[in-house]
Parts: structure tokens; C-alpha cells; sequence
């Protein structure tokens, strides 16, 4: 057998008689004799490479990657020839092989997580993962195996069974074409191709969203993200006048083999819509503010798609809030505060709002999401009762109603807002849509009368063309990774809390982080950025710049920071720059200084 060292430790390039010759070796041996197992394994049709053994049973699962090379696979080119395809056929693969695995009572006796293995496969978003990696020459998936044991003790004879026979019955039905469903493979990655395509189509069109007629937007309950199944939801129906036709690139899906679909379109601009309560109002504006990720076919929502630059903005009070120019929005702070660089540990309703939109722009949206619902009365509106009640000179806040056509009209950035309990909005928006019975309807025009016949007589308080300053720069000595010995230790504890170093990155606030795995990829992702592209001179939106660029060229396995080689990278989903943002914004310690540009 040869051994070839690799880091500190030595890493075994053997065969499958070699991988049985340890196992049998080590069995009954206490649990660090695995470690012996660390290296590669040619099992002939594929290669089995053990990247790191866990220190005990109930430590996290040990990484492990299956490879087999394309000229046995067999993927068809067609399926991969696109960096979109390729990610979906990546996504899908991670399914099949999650699905081809044995669950709960196959898994053997054992101590802690002996005998479980498993996949970072995604839930009803089509996301950029690690995985699973499709190149021209092999096919990966990156999986987590519990190695077994007994108390402290190895079970040999039962790795041996993981190894030697599950794993290679799963990769067979994983990862080879031909035991592949064809129409239900092209259907998948055609549907994720067809909606990349209209996102990519919507600015054309002047389009921020699109919704199928079709379309199941509701979800089966409050916490789960699988649509709502039955005669219970109503299917999706543009509203007469907003109706749009695509032409896809493939078939809408496996049932139907014509390539046009209709739909809502939602036009740039500011979009208001309003309805009762309960007839559908939030429900459209989170399929939109998930519409920005491509979905599964049969999902409901994989034809609801908003442009990439979306960004739900809710109020979130007492969060951290770093040196973000508000005063749009907020001045003349009760004991002077200064809101042109406006810092606080405990941000209000209205604070929290404004610093939210405002870093919004800044990290580069496109397109505001905002429901009455999830946002602060205060900031919402100001109406003309108020207005002759209490002077503006006692009034601080200068309301989103203010600001919502001017960010349209200068910045270039579209607003959709639910609102159903004020109708002052009716005269700043350019489209109103009306949800009835779960129904849109376009009724801008007899809004725009209302609006005439009950003249409110609010005014426009504030003064027109405030400066947006959007150019923060983070200072990098401020984002400190490190823990207890280590330099650096970044946990995602939670979908919206990650531990980096000995902070806490409460993102509860954040609702476009849809996977767990952004959310360790975020956590990464921060430090990248801080420890690469950060140098005190360059503004945020550049430094997120280059985090893209960065993960477009090298990939998302690089995120680790202690990757090396083709190791195992670990489960990471891809974030966009928003989160990213997000997440630096909400790191407590972190500072930024205001750019010479302002
Ligand atoms: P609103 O924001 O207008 O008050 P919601 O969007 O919260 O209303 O919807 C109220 C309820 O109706 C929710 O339980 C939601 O799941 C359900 N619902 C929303 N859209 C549909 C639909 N198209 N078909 C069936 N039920 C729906
Ligand atoms: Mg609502």
C-alpha cells in the first residue's frame, strides 16, 4: 500500500481490499484508531476519499466524498453545459443521491450518530451547493458519515457494511446516468434554465416580477415552505392588463411540452398593493421576496420570479446599527443625535426601517419588498391629522410615503409594498393592485379617481433630493473570527443565528436566507470578505463586488477557510451579496468609516 502525506497527517491511496484490511484491523479498537482511514480508496468504478475522521461518535460526522469519473457516469453534456444547468443538475443529483440513501432503521445499531449518512441536499429552492460537483471529468457528492461504534469502541464489521456495500449501491443509483429518470432530469434542470431565463428577461420587459398563471403561491402552514396541496389553494390568475407571454428555452415542465407561459408581470416603479385582510396580500409578497432563488418543479412558486436584486426591508428593532447615513428618512433627533452617520445598539421601529433601506441601496438593490405587516406604522405614514397636530419641527421622521418616488425616480430602485390600511399611498404609486379572494386586480385607475375624490390634502413635508451616501467602509480589524484558542471559529447555530468568534450575528431580521447553508456560507462569507478584500479604503459595495467575483471564479468550496486541496469543503449554499451585507451590518463589533466620497 502506498502512503503519501498530505498536511501534517499521512493520507492512504489504497484500494477497496486495503479499505476492508483496516477496518478489519482496527475493529474493537477505541475510536481514534479511524483515523487510519484517512486517504483515498479506488473502488473501480468510483473513488471514495475519507477527508476528515470525527473525534468521537457523538462529534460531528465525519467528510467523505464519492467521485466517479464522467467517461463511467455517463451525464450527457446537454445536462451541464451552462453554469445554470450545471448547478442544477447539481442540485438534482444531491437529491437523488439523498433519496438513494437508507434512512432511520437501516442505519445498524451504535453509539451517538453511528452509521448515519447523509447529504446536503436543498429543500424547495434550486441553489448553488457544495454538495455535489459536476466538471467535464467526474461527478462528487461531499457526504457526512457517522462512523460507528459502541460506546468508544469501533464496529468494524459494520463500517465495512457502510463503506463497502451501502455506499456503493447508493452511488450506483446516485450517480449514473443510466439509473436515472431522463424526462424527470431534463424536466428539472430545463425548469430551473426556463426560470433563470425570465428573471434574466424581466428588465428587458420593464418587469421587477413575474407570477405564473398557474402558480400555487400559499404554503401548507406558517412554518413550512411545501405549497398547500388540495381544492383549499387557489391557483394564481394575472390581473386582466398586467398579462405578459414568454417564450422559454424548454418546456414548462414534464406535463405540459409547449414552451409560452403567461403571467402577471409587475412593472418598475412603485407598486402598491391592497386588498382585505386575509385575501392573499402577504402570501404574494413572500413568494416574490423568495422569487428571487429559482425553485423545484412542483413547488407551486417556480415560476414566481423577482428580479436577483430584491430585498425585503422590515422594521427589526434592536439591532445593531453602524454609521448609516438615515437622514432621508430620520433627522433632527431629540439631544442632537447625528443622523448622517447614524450608529446605535438598539435601534427602534422606525431606525431599524430606515437603516435597512438605506443599506439595502447600498449593498446594490433593485427592488424593495415591504409589507405593512413587518413594518413600523411611524415610518410608513404620516397623515394629515398628524401633520397639523404636531409641527414637523417636532417630528423627526420623515416618512417612506416621502421617499418612495424619488428612490424610484433618482436611485433607479422599484418598490412593491402591501398595504391595506391606508390609502394615502394611492397617489405615489404608479400601479395599484387589488387582492380579492386571493385574486389580483389591477384597479391603479380607480384608485387614481378615489384618490381625486377624496382628496386627503396631505402635504410633502420633506425637502426633495436628500444625498444618499452609500459608500460605508468596513474596517477589517473590527471583524474579529476568533474563539478561545482558535483564530478563527464561525458556527451557524441556527437558520438566522451564526456564532463568528465570540459574537452573536442575529439575522432573524434577514428573510431572504431561505437554507441553513447560506447561512454557514454567510458566516464564511463575512470573513472572506474581511480577511480579503477589506483594507480600510475600499467601500462596502465593493468589497461585495469582489466577494462575488471571487466565488464566480473559484467556486463556493473555497469559502472555507481552511480548505485545502480537493477536500471535503463542507455544506455551504450560495448567499447573495445582500446577506452577505446583511450580516456584516448586524455584527456587533464591526465599524465602518464614512468614504471620502461623501
Ligand atoms: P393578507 O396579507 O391579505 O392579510 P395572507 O396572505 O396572510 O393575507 O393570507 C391569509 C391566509 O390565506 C393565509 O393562511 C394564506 O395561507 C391563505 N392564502 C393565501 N393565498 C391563498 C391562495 N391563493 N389560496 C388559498 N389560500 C391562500
Ligand atoms: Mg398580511
Amino acid at each position: 500500500m502506498e502512503r503519501t502525506t498530505w498536511g501534517k497527517g499521512k493520507r492512504r491511496a489504497g484500494s477497496l481490499d486495503d479499505l476492508r484490511r483496516v477496518l478489519h484491523r482496527i475493529d474493537g479498537k477505541g475510536y481514534k484508531a479511524y483515523k487510519d482511514l484517512e486517504g483515498g480508496y479506488d473502488f473501480g468504478r468510483f473513488s471514495l476519499h475519507v477527508d476528515h475522521v470525527q473525534g468521537d461518535p457523538f462529534a460531528a460526522p465525519s467528510m467523505l466524498r464519492v467521485r466517479v469519473p464522467m467517461n463511467l457516469a455517463g451525464f450527457p453534456e446537454g445536462l451541464f453545459g451552462n453554469s445554470i444547468r450545471r448547478m442544477a443538475l447539481e442540485d438534482f443529483i444531491a437529491r437523488r443521491f439523498g433519496a438513494a440513501l437508507p434512512s432511520g432503521p437501516d442505519r445498524g445499531p451504535g453509539s451517538g450518530k453511528s452509521g448515519l449518512v447523509s447529504i446536503d441536499a436543498g429543500g424547495q429552492e434550486v441553489l448553488e451547493r457544495t454538495a455535489c460537483r459536476v466538471t467535464p471529468h467526474w461527478v462528487e457528492v461531499r457526504i457526512y458519515v457517522g462512523l460507528p461504534a459502541a460506546g468508544r469502541r469501533i464496529l468494524g464489521r459494520q463500517a465495512e457494511r457502510i463503506h463497502c456495500e451501502q455506499l456503493p449501491r447508493t452511488a450506483e443509483k446516485g450517480l449514473f446516468w443510466r439509473n436515472y429518470p431522463r424526462r424527470e432530469t431534463e424536466g428539472f434542470v430545463g425548469c430551473v434554465e426556463n426560470q433563470e431565463f425570465i428573471r434574466d428577461s424581466l428588465q428587458r420587459l420593464g418587469l421587477v416580477a413575474f407570477v405564473a398563471d398557474g402558480s400555487i403561491l400559499p404554503r401548507e402552514r406558517g412554518n413550512s415552505q411545501q405549497p398547500l396541496a388540495g381544492e383549499r389553494a387557489v391557483a394564481f390568475r394575472s390581473a386582466e392588463g398586467l398579462r405578459v407571454s414568454l417564450d422559454l428555452p424548454n418546456p414548462v415542465s414534464t406535463e405540459r411540452p409547449e414552451t409560452r407561459i403567461t403571467g402577471m408581470g409587475i412593472p418598475a416603479g412603485v407598486t402598491l398593493v391592497v386588498g382585505g385582510g386575509y385575501h392573499g396580500k402577504s402570501t404574494l409578497l413572500q413568494a416574490l421576496q423568495r422569487g428571487v432563488y429559482p425553485h423545484i418543479p412542483g413547488d407551486g412558486r417556480e415560476y414566481t420570479v423577482t428580479c436577483t436584486d430584491a430585498v425585503k426591508i422590515r422594521a427589526e428593532d434592536g439591532r445593531r446599527v453602524e454609521k448609516v447615513d438615515i437622514s432621508p428618512f430620520i433627522t433632527n433627533l431629540p439631544h442632537g443625535l447625528d443622523t448622517t452617520a447614524f450608529s446605535t445598539d438598539n435601534a427602534s421601529g422606525s431606525t431599524s426601517q430606515a437603516a435597512n433601506i438605506v443599506e439595502a441601496l447600498e449593498s446594490g438593490a433593485r427592488l424593495l419588498l415591504l409589507d405593512e405587516d413587518t413594518s413600523a406604522t411611524n415610518f410608513m405614514v404620516r397623515d394629515v391629522r398628524m401633520q397639523s397636530l404636531v409641527h414637523k419641527d417636532f417630528e423627526p421622521i420623515t416618512p417612506f410615503i416621502e421617499r418612495v418616488r424619488e428612490i424610484h425616480r433618482t436611485l433607479g430602485v422599484s418598490t412593491i409594498l402591501v398595504m391595506g390600511g391606508c390609502g394615502d399611498y394611492f397617489e405615489v404609486a404608479d400601479r395599484v393592485i387589488m387582492m380579492r379572494e386571493y385574486v389580483p386586480e389591477d384597479v391603479t385607475d380607480r384608485a387614481r379617481e378615489v384618490a381625486r375624490l377624496h382628496a386627503t390634502g396631505r402635504r410633502q413635508e420633506a425637502a426633495p433630493g436628500p444625498a444618499w451616501r452609500l459608500d460605508r467602509i468596513p474596517i477589517p480589524e473590527s471583524f474579529d473570527p476568533s474563539r478561545g484558542r482558535r483564530s478563527v471559529k464561525i458556527d451557524a447555530k441556527e437558520i438566522d443565528l451564526v456564532l463568528y468568534g465570540r459574537h452573536p450575528i442575529d439575522l432573524r431580521g434577514v428573510e431572504q436566507i431561505v437554507d441553513f447553508s447560506q447561512t454557514r456560507a454567510v458566516g464564511a462569507a463575512v470573513h472572506l470578505a474581511a480577511s480579503r478584500f477589506m483594507d480600510g479604503r475600499t467601500p462596502l459595495r465593493e468589497v461585495l463586488d469582489r466577494v462575488e467575483a471571487y466565488l464566480d471564479e473559484h467556486g463556493l468550496d473555497h469559502l472555507d477557510p481552511f480548505h485545502r486541496g480537493e477536500r471535503h469543503p463542507g455544506s455551504f449554499a450560495r448567499p447573495r451579496r445582500h446577506e452577505i451585507a446583511a450580516a456584516a451590518n448586524r455584527l456587533r463589533p464591526v465599524r465602518f468609516r464614512i468614504g471620502p466620497g461623501s
